[in-house]
């Protein structure tokens, strides 16, 4: 469970926050004996985030306006002790000298800080808010602690560090043990234009006649996919072909066809997009393409019929390439050579659903995301929009499959979309998030 510290100069309102976030469970807390600790402890819930809250507010009264050697240590403990800070201010005061102290602990410390603007009743002091900024640790969150204002700011503010709470049901997905072994079946879609060769591939891969076998022999519109097992992996297969075979039955079902793949897309975790060799890269093979990436799914990329290609050396190439420059949005997508008629190309196919799998899922640590942004930043700073730099200060993957980060700061609306690839696009190439879809939220103060 994540913990969050209250930290701040005297009077500020800590107390009034803390009390705010944990409510009447506040009766529950109790002192652990013998530890002696200048501090509170409670289990605070803000909208649907639960997390641990301190504060250093048993200090208020010692404490005067300065930063005396015990309150330092009581702060620079509570920080060390949790992972996010709420660094509060008064807003109808502004930033004084003692505020600029207790900001250089928290940044020395180099954890996520969120700045609260406290008693910004009916957003009062809102102009001192604007002096915040100097403090180099981000927009305020304007907040009146006591009235119970600007919590679902806070709220806001506090999500992005909370990846798992959104996504419990994703959590409970995540088909990956610890040691990056599937804990359930894979689940895999083979999409692609009529006549690309999904059917005969599915044939060749389960090894039997399962699907031209028609809708007499009993697949029902429920039972979309079929279970196969690769290299002792359990897999399933979301054949969007035999559903289109299936529609043409009834001429009534066309359309309903294009939800059917479109749900077995939706059911999928990595989407193979089969294309013809002998014909690849039409505009529907592209259009499939952005769909996927739409849904945020995995993909790779099949050349099928590869046994009717005479120079599958320089097609190759030249297939890739072209994958390259057509396919940015899913750029380092795997390109692979597959015959459905032979079964040759099969198992490199599924070595590279795996990996796409595996980035898919994949997580980046914020330390490392952060070191990463700074180089970016220094190598390439955001443009001044009307005379205010854009300020870039924080980025935190807030979820995976696919992976989805979201970055703070200044401005951010007004970020050229050039300058969102570029960043995207080294997301891309430092932390090797080939083939996948690649989400960038910007949460910006203003
Ligand atoms: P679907 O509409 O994508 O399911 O395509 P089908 O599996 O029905 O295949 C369309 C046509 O391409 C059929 O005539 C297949 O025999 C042929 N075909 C499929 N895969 C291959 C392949 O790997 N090599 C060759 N030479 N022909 C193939």
């Amino acid at each position: 469970n994540a913990s969050v510290a209250i930290v701040g100069r005297p009077n500020v309102g800590k107390s009034t926050l803390f009390n705010r976030l944990v409510g009447r469970k506040l009766a529950l807390v109790d002192d652990q004996p013998g530890v002696t600790r200048d501090r509170r402890e409670g289990e605070a819930t803000l909208g649907h985030l639960a997390f641990r809250v301190f504060d250093t507010a048993g200090l208020e009264e010692a404490a005067d306006d300065s930063l005396t050697g015990r309150m330092r240590q009581q702060t620079e403990t509570a920080i060390a002790d949790s992972d996010i800070i709420m660094f509060v201010i008064d807003a109808r005061v502004g930033v004084t000298p003692s505020d600029r102290q207790f900001a250089e602990l928290v940044r020395r410390s180099g954890k996520p800080v969120i700045l609260v603007a406290n008693k910004a009743e009916g957003r009062v002091g809102l102009d001192g808010a604007y002096d915040a900024f100097s403090l180099g640790l981000g927009d305020p969150v304007p907040l009146s602690a006591e009235h119970g204002e600007g919590t679902s700011d806070l709220l806001e503010a506090l999500m992005p560090f909370f990846p798992d709470a959104d996504d419990e049901e994703e959590e409970e997905e995540a088909g990956l043990d610890e040691e990056g072994n599937l804990r359930r079946p894979l689940r895999i879609a083979i999409s692609g234009r009529p006549n690309a060769g999904k059917s005969t591939l599915i044939n060749q891969m389960i090894g039997e006649e399962r699907l031209l076998t028609g809708p007499e022999a009993g697949i029902t519109r429920d039972s979309i996919s079929l279970d196969w097992e690769w290299r002792g992996h359990a897999i399933k297969l979301y054949d969007t072909a035999g559903m289109r075979k299936r529609a043409r039955i009834d001429d009534k079902l066309e359309k309903l066809s294009v939800a059917d793949g479109l749900r077995a897309i939706r059911f999928a975790e990595v989407v193979v997009v089969l294309l013809d060799a002998t014909i690849p890269f039409e505009k529907q093979d592209l259009t499939i393409v952005d769909l996927i990436e739409k849904e945020g799914r995995a993909v790779v990329i099949g050349l099928n019929k590869w046994d009717l290609v005479s120079d599958q050396h320089g097609l190759l190439k030249e297939l890739r390439e072209e994958a390259s420059r057509l396919l940015s949005q899913v750029k380092g997508v795997s390109v692979i050579p597959v015959s459905g008629l032979t079964g040759r190309g099969i198992d490199p196919l599924m070595e590279s659903i795996f990996d796409a799998y595996r980035i898919w899922n994949e997580r980046v640590s914020t330390s490392r995301l952060n070191r990463w942004l700074v180089d970016m930043v220094e190598g390439h700073p955001p443009p001044a929009v009307s005379g205010r730099r854009i300020k870039i200060r924080y980025i935190t993957q807030v979820k995976s499959r696919p992976p989805h980060f979201a970055l703070f700061g200044n401005q951010l609306s007004e970020l050229p979309r050039s300058y969102t690839r570029y960043l995207v696009n080294g997301l891309r190439e430092t932390f090797a998030l080939k083939g996948t879809p690649i989400r960038l939220s910007l949460r910006s103060g203003d």
